[in-house]
């Protein structure tokens, strides 16, 4: 199926594969071995806008439609995945400030996405992964404006983020109703980062502890009004989700392609493994389950751009490609045979990178009850 691109999206996706396939993709599999943070390869991508893709044309973005964005996520993650959740972490972060922020906070925001800043997401805590009903970080409101205690953890670019949006209690009594959010630049005094992850797959991105500890924020640092926290998080992760599924769409088509071109290569028997029916047959079934995610994808963003709902969509795509991206990275690793579980090739890799589309931006159990939510209120 491919994506349906207009002639415009096609060049742009054609640069951004270029130069995934140029810069990235070789680079990043040295950086996975050693868990740096390949600092050089994310300014470039910064650089040529890879984290700006969603800033509206009226912040000065370059305004490129839902299914250029899809297409574009999908390349990162080919090369990269924890390339593509560097800069996608940015875009997820901006979204909150686009939906409640005032205009002076979606202008500055934008202006640092769009100069090549990172930022970062900041919901969860060590208590509060799915439930943020639990959310321990506090924001008391005084004359002056708020003051921030507490600990995020598993925090995308935490160590290397421009600003932070913050999710903090105001008012604990009124449970997720008492959460608000909050812009927090850099520098902030009291605001720290903490324990680095090292993590099992996505190894090139930065992922920190953020900690909070008297962050003095003026009134100006709200998003939208008291309350309005949890609201703003779960549009944000309903509108990022779709984009997810992309990412790990990425990675399931970058499993066909080293599958395949191992599978010419390979003799057993006297003949290319290619030739035999059961390899083919699970290359068929490796590509009915990539092309029938990102049709989901497709489908997801273009219900989102068209003013539709999509909350429902955006989870099936999420679930659905997180899931069979690890199962066919699986697949990969057995056509690879002995090879296919080694650091030599490069699908062991895909199959650690793909773990996290099941657990990040909402579990796929958690997307399991946003769907069936959705199915039986239609009943
Ligand atoms: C590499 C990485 C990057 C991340 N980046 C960010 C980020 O940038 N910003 C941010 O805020 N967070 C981020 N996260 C956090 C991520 O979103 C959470 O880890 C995720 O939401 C799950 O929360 P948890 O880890 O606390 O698991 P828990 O919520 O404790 O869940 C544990 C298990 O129980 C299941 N479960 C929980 N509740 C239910 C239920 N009601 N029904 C069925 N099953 C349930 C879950 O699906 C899971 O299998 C990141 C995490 C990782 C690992």
């Amino acid at each position: 199926m491919g994506y349906i691109l207009t002639e415009e999206g096609k060049e742009l996706v054609a640069t951004v594969k270029e130069f995934c396939e140029n810069e990235v993709k070789e680079q990043c599999k040295e950086f996975d071995m050693s868990g740096e943070f390949p600092e050089n390869i994310v300014k470039m991508g910064a650089e040529m806008g890879l984290s700006a893709i969603e800033v509206p044309e009226q912040y000065g973005g370059v305004g490129i439609d839902a299914v250029t964005c899809a297409a574009i996520c999908e390349e990162m993650a080919k090369a990269d995945a924890g390339f593509y959740t560097t800069m996608s972490a940015t875009g997820l972060a901006l979204r909150p400030v686009l939906i409640a922020g005032s205009e002076e906070q979606k202008k500055w925001a934008c202006d640092i996405v769009l100069n090549g800043g990172q930022a970062a997401f900041g919901l969860t805590e060590p208590m509060a992964g799915s439930d943020s009903s639990n959310t321990k970080t506090v924001a008391v409101k005084d004359d002056d404006g708020y003051v921030l205690n507490g600990r995020k953890c598993f925090i995308t670019n935490g160590g290397i983020a421009d600003f932070y949006v913050i999710f903090a209690m105001t008012n604990k009594s009124r449970g997720i109703r008492g959460i608000s959010a909050f812009i927090v630049p850099k520098g902030t005094e009291g605001l720290s980062v903490g324990n680095h992850e090292n993590k099992m797959g996505i190894r090139t991105s930065n992922t920190t502890d953020v900690v909070l500890e008297d962050v003095r924020l003026p009134h100006s640092a709200l998003l939208g009004k008291e309350g309005m926290g949890f609201m703003i998080a779960m549009k944000t992760l309903d509108m990022s989700r779709a984009y997810v599924g992309a990412g790990a769409v990425g990675i399931a088509q970058r499993c066909i392609e080293e599958a395949v071109k191992y599978s010419k290569q390979r003799i057993t028997f006297g003949s290319p493994i290619s030739n035999h029916q059961a390899i083919q047959f699970m290359l068929a079934d490796m590509d009915i389950k990539t092309e029938t995610a990102r049709a989901m994808v497709v489908q997801a963003v273009l219900r989102q751009e068209q003013g539709l709902s999509f909350a429902k969509e955006s989870a099936i795509a999420k679930c659905y490609a997180g899931d069979i991206a690890v199962q066919v990275a699986l697949d990969a690793i057995q056509i690879l045979g002995g090879y296919g579980y080694s650091r030599e090739y490069p699908v062991e890799k895909l199959l650690r990178d793909a773990k996290i589309f099941q657990i990040y931006e909402g579990t796929n159990q958690i997307q399991r009850s946003v769907i069936a939510k959705s199915v039986l209120k239609g009943m």
